[in-house]
């Protein structure tokens, strides 16, 4: 069979299980803008409302989250009118498409998951089978769309890795060419944020401690006081990298500041050579406070008017159904499903 050449194309998607942190900020949203800024690849950015429920979530607040995660993408530089922004129930094609996939992906891969086990923790018997199914929809997210990159955090990589496996197992099943084998694209200093009370624990939007994440939506003072607080060790900045080995929340700070910065660890680290943390938390905060503010100011207002936007996921909802729908017609039609 020939090889079937796929348009590039980038998807990923953020869920509105709670404020937008800054890892999603740096590992996700800063980047997705400049991905379409390049403009060499269509964008299409996704609000996963349906990936939010797999954990329970208060109607109204999920609500809001959406619109808050949409002014979020915008306010981070994500202009609707050169990707595609909505929300994922809006287009049925995810559904529709991730139900085919549970069908192709197999239990065992799904218990390989680190995401599942790090969120069911000790009461796995007890958590939504939705939770468990995540990364299957997931797949659906990136394929439905015949997406080729996928730009993410590192705790997504195992995720994307599963989505190429289900691509593949679906190809050779249905003896087609159908879907492409997506990339993860993960890039940057600081694809993996880390929490500021542990530094062995990624950076999350739904960890219960405030205190453990920098918010977009924190005022000044706010972040000022986080990275004051912020877990540290009693030595100083080392000359290189090196000596940040085995000091994981020094190194999380020194990441953190390169990527609001522009510069390499490496540059940060030569920077700050033999000064204490009481010298670089407080720059850290400067450049953070300086970096996040105009972000949270237009989020801010861009909520004033939430009917605009309803309007910018009505018009995103309606670009995503126009690509998804003749794929999951015709994944349908391969699977043998009458009626499509
Ligand atoms: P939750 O705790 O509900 O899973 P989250 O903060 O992990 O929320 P997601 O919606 O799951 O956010 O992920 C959205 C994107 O942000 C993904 O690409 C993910 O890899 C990225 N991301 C999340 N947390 C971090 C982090 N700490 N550092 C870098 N990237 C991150
Ligand atoms: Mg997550």
């Amino acid at each position: 069979m020939a090889e079937v050449v796929h348009t590039p194309r980038v998807f990923s998607g953020i869920q509105p299980s709670g404020g937008l942190t800054l890892g999603n900020y740096l590992g996700a949203l800063k980047r997705f803008g400049e991905t379409q800024d390049r403009g060499d690849m269509p964008t299409i950015y996704c609000i996963v409302d349906m990936h939010a429920i797999t954990v329970w979530q208060d109607p109204e607040k999920l609500n809001r989250a959406t619109r808050e995660l949409t002014a979020g993408f915008i306010a981070s530089g994500i202009d609707p009118t050169k990707s595609i922004l909505f929300n994922q129930s809006a287009v049925p094609g995810h559904a529709q498409l991730g139900w085919i996939f549970n069908c192709v992906a197999r239990l065992g891969w799904m218990q390989r998951m680190t995401q599942f086990k790090d969120k069911a923790g000790k009461n796995s018997e007890n958590v939504s089978l939705g939770l468990f199914a995540y990364p299957a929809l997931m797949a659906a997210d990136i394929l439905v769309y015949h997406a080729t990159h996928v730009p993410v955090g590192e705790d997504q990589k195992q995720h994307v890795e599963l989505t190429r496996d289900i691509a593949i197992k679906f190809n050779n099943d249905y003896g087609v060419e159908f879907f492409p084998v997506p990339e993860p694209v993960i890039e940057g200093a600081a694809t993996r944020v880390m929490s500021l009370r542990d530094g062995t624990k990624k950076m999350s939007k739904s960890d219960p401690s405030d205190m453990s994440r920098i918010n977009l939506t924190d005022d000044a003072d706010a972040i000022a006081k986080k990275i004051k607080k912020a877990k540290t060790d009693p030595e100083p900045l080392p000359e290189t990298l090196e000596g940040l080995e085995g000091r994981p929340e020094a190194r999380n700070l020194v990441n953190i500041y390169a990527a609001l910065s522009g510069k390499t660890a490496a540059e940060v680290v030569a920077e700050y050579a033999g000064q204490q943390f009481g010298t670089f938390k407080p720059a850290l905060a400067d450049l953070a406070v300086d970096r996040l503010s105009p972000i949270s100011t237009e989020m801010s207002r861009l909520m004033q008017d939430p009917a605009e936007i309803d309007r910018i996921l009505a018009h995103g909802a309606e670009q995503a159904n126009a690509i998804a729908e003749p794929i999951v017609r015709r994944a349908y039609q391969i699977v043998g499903m009458v009626g499509a």
